[in-house]
């Protein structure tokens, strides 16, 4: 082990093994005289001495960003359980028809007619969506979960607004809910107030009664939440919330305990998020585009975002005559390529494959719980679905806290769980096995996690100095978030 941190220690920057006149590519001479160049480009905006470049063979490029690469734990390279956010493993195939010529080379100011295979496929990934959750309609503008949030919960507002109740401004959402959905409910003006969850991890009835009133919006929802539960009270939260005149939003980010088992419409929600990059094959994290598709009940569809795909006389268009949209969300129409990824995804799949990745999600989550409930508090004796929250309470009157665990897993190669969240579990580490790991695999988290909480018991200085497998140990987060060193400095 000593020998591989050293390797990766010593790691030169790419500034730092150049040389002068190294290159990997030749161009070709300019074929343009200097003077008419001149004429191109204004003198002020020159250069006057060549920019400091590293100056590194083909090889050596190649070796220097594979390097980094291999630094990263991804999914590719080894098991990923977060919680909450979907790590799991997209089939590759998927990318492959989203680059297809087809798809990939289309301009959003091309003439209608020019793109009614493309246009087709967002009316018809639409339609499979709105089926899937049991709404009436979907928009694929939004670009994120979070995104969706927001032109849901501006949708819940035109809604009132045009019913003349705009002194709805009240949004209530669990204290187990996930951080965007405040935030979201913030940004679009609304006031948030919490509701309580009782001891099965559920929203708590009475608390929720009693804050029901004529100021109320709605009510945003997880179901199941973020600790993994399903909430079994859902038909009567319905009904306490449209009996008081609000409207009920169901953050569906992470919709691969429910697909083909239950939906969001059967429930008595009216307006549903998705994040096509957790549960529709498209890579979540890293910042790549994503797809947030906001769905809604007939009452609400003439909110919904413009333009929406319409299909008439036999031709695909964009239908802008919605006077009671909320507007344009996105630029142009989303974003186009993930909706590829997804329609590939569902229509490969199927409606038994959809069902079946829901049921093998939920049969590993509960697998991994259960073999690891002896070792570490499991705050809430339920059935989970697709994730579980434990805690590392036990531990951490060890001294070991789950920050500790988390590091330690690194050590073993497996990507730490979500940590500290949900807020309302203390030293919470919650765990999304997720539907395409192997039992093996699975074994082999629960024979590490255990072996952990050993080690926390018999040698806990070890845990809590973990990662020792790692380019660097343990970091200041704070600063390393706040004021990260991303620049070389040649003078350093
Ligand atoms: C990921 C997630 C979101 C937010 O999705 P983004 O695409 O990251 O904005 C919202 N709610 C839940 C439960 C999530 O897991």
């Amino acid at each position: 082990m000593a020998g591989k941190e050293l390797e990766m220690n010593d790691r030169a920057l790419i500034f730092e093994i150049s040389k002068p006149g190294r290159m990997a590519y030749s161009f070709a001479d300019c074929d343009v005289p200097e003077k008419n160049i001149e004429q191109l480009i204004p003198r002020e905006y020159m250069r006057e001495n060549a920019p400091e470049l590293p100056e590194v063979s083909e090889v050596e490029a190649v070796r220097h960003f594979v390097g980094l690469s291999r630094l990263n734990h991804a999914v590719d390279t080894g098991f990923y359980p977060l919680g909450s956010c979907t790590m799991k493993y997209n089939p590759k195939v998927n990318e492959d028809v989203a680059a297809l010529n087809g798809f990939s080379s289309v301009h959003p100011l091309q003439p209608e007619n020019t793109v009614q295979g493309c246009l087709e496929l967002v009316y018809r990934t639409g339609e499979m969506l709105a089926e899937i959750t049991g709404m009436e309609k979907v928009s694929l503008q939004p670009a994120a979960g979070a995104h969706g949030e927001l032109t849901g919960l501006m949708i819940m507002k035109a809604w009132h607004i045009h019913n003349g109740q705009e002194q709805r401004r009240k949004i209530i959402i669990p204290d187990s809910a996930h951080g965007t959905n405040p935030a979201s409910a913030a940004f679009a003006g609304f006031e948030v107030i919490q509701v309580k969850s009782n001891e099965r991890g559920g929203v708590d009835l009475d608390s929720l009664k009693s804050i029901m009133g004529a100021d109320i919006a709605g009510l945003m929802l997880t179901n199941p939440n973020t600790l993994g539960l399903f909430d079994e009270n859902i038909k009567q939260i319905a009904h306490i919330v449209h009996e008081a005149g609000g409207l009920l939003y169901y953050d569906g980010a992470n919709a691969n305990a429910i697909l083909g088992i239950t939906r969001p419409g059967d429930m008595g929600f009216d307006i549903v998020h998705l994040n096509l990059h957790k549960t529709f094959s498209t890579p979540h994290g890293g910042g790549g585009p994503g797809s947030g598709p906001v769905g809604v009940t007939a009452r609400l569809v003439p909110f919904l975002p413009s333009p929406i795909v319409e299909f008439r006389d036999g031709k695909y268009r964009f239908d802008y005559n919605c006077p009671l949209s909320i507007g344009k969300v996105k630029s142009f129409y989303g974003n186009f390529a993930v909706v590829v990824k997804t329609y590939a995804y569902i229509l490969s799949m199927g409606p038994e494959g959809l069902k079946m990745a829901s049921e093998t999600a939920v049969l590993n989550a509960n697998y991994v719980m259960n073999k690891l409930k002896e070792y570490y508090e499991l705050p809430y004796e339920r059935s989970c679905m697709h994730e579980f929250v434990i805690s590392a309470q036990k531990q951490k009157n060890l001294g070991v806290s789950a920050l500790d665990v988390a590091k330690r897993l690194m050590d073993y190669g497996i990507h730490p769980p979500t940590i500290y969240f949900p807020l309302i579990v203390k030293e919470a580490l919650m765990v999304e096995p997720t539907e395409t790991e192997s039992r093996e695999t699975l074994d082999e988290f629960a024979e590490v996690m255990i072996k952990i909480a050993e080690e926390a018991e018999h040698d806990p200085e070890t845990v809590k100095n973990a990662p020792y497998s790692t380019p660097v140990g343990r970091l200041d987060e704070v600063r390393a978030a706040r004021e990260p060193v991303l620049r070389w400095d040649k003078e350093k």
